[in-house]
């Protein structure tokens, strides 16, 4: 198929031939001509590491001087794949086409392969894809959310986690963050002896396993101490604040059933993963036994995941980790679903999205009007060499770069002082410190 090509269109002539005011502005002309269409020269991935957790950024250069863009493309516990998906497959399809035709190259990266909906192909794609509109907000000289339609709030809320071995830690912890202008909190807390999502472990020698490097989680423990970790939260941290738990889809679906009404009497913002995406299900009896609002989606990478929660109205929040759903392009479809039905918005956003992903993120926060709140990461000193313009965090609220594009430029020197393999500890291990987490009897959970 012979292709649209730029050098063999005259955007004069175009102009030409739908009349004569428009043919004679040159003010108009010079804006045209100022956005003739690049086309794609490399795909490169940036592979870089400055907090300890692997992050892929693919940088994407066209045929215009100093016009390129950057695209969060991390999925950490297999980050080398999503490298190769890239330099084997993506950029081999792309070189040479046009960079403006977002949809057109999202459309054939997702089909193009048959297989699809995995992590590592939508990781991969996103990268390319979150690049391809940093590159059409740098050519237009605007921020990103100026293409989407500019700004429906100034910044957007963000959270921020209270993670302690024991439950006075967190609450310690918690009144800090509060203290910082934060109007949301995670609570999360040890257990002691076992593995405990979000939070160092606690007290007492750890249960035995069967595998000398797995950890132990039971679920009944884990509940008993967090419904004592946000009634110590309640009581300590007033009423007037927004609190929220992740369960992390650790503990079997007719207990989470009972756990979601168990909370409820503790007025969360929101309780998340109380399920697994295979046993999403569920949902329909948390709905029907309690009032606890439901946040759900991180691990969802497509929309047969999604779509039946939101249309049915069993969740209430969207989760989903933009780059593992394949990028802005996507995301931005998916918030649109949920406004349709009254869902709102809360962008996973961990250590393990890049800061161009962040950037994503705030850009879908401050457009979106079914918004509802940011995870935030605050990032150390090392990143912020890494990548310049990470988004300011004020009183609570996170603000969008107003730079053209997400606003971020990659130090590839100082990135390049961070590879992979120069983790420490735990994050050192094959999943960057993601293990096996069994239940007592040895068998293997959801984590
Ligand atoms: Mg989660």
């Amino acid at each position: 198929m012979k292709r649209f090509n730029a050098d063999s269109f005259s955007r004069r002539r175009f102009i030409g031939s739908i009349g004569a005011p428009l043919a004679v502005s040159p003010l108009l002309t010079s804006k045209l001509r100022g956005m003739s269409i690049p086309k794609i020269r490399d795909v490169q991935v940036i592979s870089t590491e400055p907090a300890g957790v692997r992050l892929v950024v693919v940088k994407i250069l066209t045929d215009q001087d100093g016009l390129y863009g950057y695209g969060c493309a991390t999925f950490t516990q297999r980050a080398d794949l999503v490298v190769d998906a890239v330099n084997l497959y993506l950029k081999p399809f792309l070189v040479g086409r046009p960079a403006d035709a977002i949809e057109d190259l999202w459309q054939a990266m997702y089909n193009s392969s048959y297989w699809r909906n995995g992590p590592v192909l939508n990781n991969a794609i996103s990268g390319v894809d979150q690049a391809l509109w940093d590159i059409k907000g740098r050519q237009a000289g605007m921020p990103v959310y100026e293409l989407l339609g500019g700004k429906c709030r100034r910044g957007a809320m963000i959270y921020s986690h209270a993670a302690g071995r024991e439950i006075s830690e967190t609450i310690d912890q918690a009144q800090k963050i509060i203290a910082q202008g934060i109007k949301v909190v995670r609570l999360q807390v040890g257990v002691p002896g076992m593995a405990s999502y979000g939070a160092a472990q606690a007290g007492k020698a750890p249960v035995p396993t069967s595998e000398p490097h797995d950890e132990v989680f039971e679920p009944l423990p884990y509940v008993r101490r967090t419904l004592q970790l946000f009634e110590a939260g309640r009581k300590e941290l007033g009423s007037e604040i927004e609190l929220l738990h992740d369960v992390h889809e650790r503990v079997p679906p007719r207990l989470a059933v009972q756990f979601a009404k168990d909370m409820e009497q503790f007025r969360l913002f929101y309780l998340e993963d109380a399920l697994s995406p295979e046993n999403i299900d569920y949902f329909k009896q948390i709905r029907a036994n309690c009032t606890t609002p439901i946040a759900m989606g991180e691990l969802f990478n497509n929309p047969h995941e999604w779509n039946m929660l939101i249309r049915d109205g069993l969740i209430d929040f969207i989760r989903v980790h933009v780059s593992q759903a394949g990028g802005l392009t996507p995301a931005r479809k998916v918030a649109s679903l949920a406004e349709a039905f009254q869902v709102r918005t809360a962008w996973h956003g961990p250590g393990d999205v890049s800061p161009v992903g962040h950037c994503a993120n705030v850009t879908l926060d401050v457009v979106c009007s079914n918004f509802g709140v940011q995870e935030w990461t605050f990032a150390n000193d090392r990143v912020q060499e890494v990548f310049e313009g990470y988004p300011i965090v004020k009183d609570g609220y996170v603000y969008p770069n107003d730079k053209p594009g997400w606003g971020v430029e990659v130090n590839e020197k100082a990135a390049a002082k961070y590879p992979f393999g120069s983790e420490t500890g735990a994050r050192k291990s094959l999943n960057g410190g993601w293990g096996v987490v069994r239940r007592a009897d040895g068998s293997v959970i959801n984590q």
